[in-house]
């Protein structure tokens, strides 16, 4: 099957027969991975060489904390102004539904602006730099580089005001490329798409942001204490934990994250070649330049065929294709592990299908 699934999605199936083997059997151990204490040798072999394999393929600099971290990237949402916020105000960009929903969480927690939105152009483009109200004071400046959603991809990260750290949610495009972590104070991405398992949120925090956090931040959504604590100030996600470090070790096998985009510039290319090649009758609405590479929207001119695209591609086996409520239409989401034969299939069929129907 070729799962589209905006998320929990598709994972390498080398990495599933491994994890399946090891799960009951870890290295030997007669046990699995799940069944092993956090606090004991294997375990922690296993989270060390996970960070370290992250490191590596981002090239994480040294003053970079990594945390491996509950909750989902929703719960990151207020455990930024928690931690960052510090009795400041902080700027929110929302171009689209998740960086809405961030800038709706942390409002809560203190003063927090609206510093940029594309909501009025239903988030089809980012924001110009001229059309952003940044302000120099901010306690940091936050933004989504991958709306999952609206398929809107920034590959132009705004400048924050000298001092203000950037702090980005990557959830749904982390590890599709290269990116510069230096440029940012704090990244954060839920698992389930690029990584493994759902409700493991990976962290990645510049070390002088840590210490901020208000009084009443309990110790588990406090970074610096669970920085203090390797992640461990209580049981962490063994098993996100074990299969993420899997995941780091097959895109490294890959050619790490320069090889693994070029695979994802193939397969974007050819989905959103065949949406243009289609005369009109395929449509994704979003700017050129700020079309994702990881989720690709696109709505039929007729939105009577829907249901029967649909069907035809479950026939075909080609599965989660059906759009975001808020948006209608299809979304194919293309993360690291769906592969050029599966846009094959979807592409050969939009062909097949506007052929017949058009
Ligand atoms: N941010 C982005 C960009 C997402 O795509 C998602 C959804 O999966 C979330 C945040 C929320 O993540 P979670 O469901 O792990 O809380």
């Amino acid at each position: 099957i070729f799962n589209f699934s905006a998320g929990p999605a598709v994972l390498p199936t080398t990495v599933l027969e491994q994890v399946r083997d090891e799960l009951l059997d870890w290295r030997g151990r007669g046990m699995g991975i799940m069944e092993m204490s956090h606090r004991g040798k294997d375990f922690s072999g296993v989270i060390a060489e996970a960070e370290a394999d992250l490191r590596e393929l981002m090239g994480i600099p040294a003053n970079y904390k990594v945390l491996f971290l509950q909750g989902g990237a929703t719960q990151q949402f207020a455990q930024i102004p928690m931690n960052l916020l510090a009795g400041r105000s902080a700027d929110y960009i929302v171009t689209g539904a998740w960086s809405k929903k961030a800038y709706k969480e942390a409002q809560p927690f203190g003063a927090v602006r609206l510093a940029g939105s594309t909501e009025a152009d239903a988030f089809t483009r980012l924001p110009r730099a001229d059309e952003l109200k940044l302000d120099p004071q901010a306690a940091y400046l936050h933004i989504c580089t991958n709306e999952t959603i609206h398929g809107v991809e920034m590959f132009d990260v705004p400048e924050a005001p000298a001092g203000v750290p950037l702090v980005a949610d990557m959830s749904s495009h982390i590890l599709s490329r290269p990116m510069d972590v230096s440029r940012y104070g704090l990244i954060y991405a839920g698992a389930q798409k690029n990584i493994g398992p759902a409700g493991l949120v990976i962290v990645i925090v510049r070390e002088d942001l840590l210490g901020k956090a208000s009084a009443i931040t309990p110790g588990v959504m406090n970074y610096a204490v669970m920085a203090e604590h390797g992640s461990m100030l209580n049981t962490p996600p063994t098993f996100g934990i074990y299969l993420a470090g899997l995941i780091f070790k097959d895109l490294k096998a890959q050619g790490g994250l320069a090889a693994v985009e070029q695979s994802n510039i193939a397969k974007a290319s050819k989905l959103y070649d065949a949406i243009a090649a289609s005369g009109g009758f395929y449509r994704n609405p979003v700017e050129l330049s700020a079309r994702s590479r990881m989720n690709v929207p696109f709505t039929l001119a007729n939105p009577a065929l829907d249901a029967d695209f649909l069907a035809e591609a479950a026939e075909l086996r080609l599965s989660g294709l059906k759009g975001h409520k808020s948006v209608g239409g299809m979304r194919a989401s293309i993360y690291n592990a769906m592969s050029l034969e599966g846009v094959d299939a979807l592409v050969a069929l939009m062909q097949d299908f506007a052929a017949r129907k058009g």
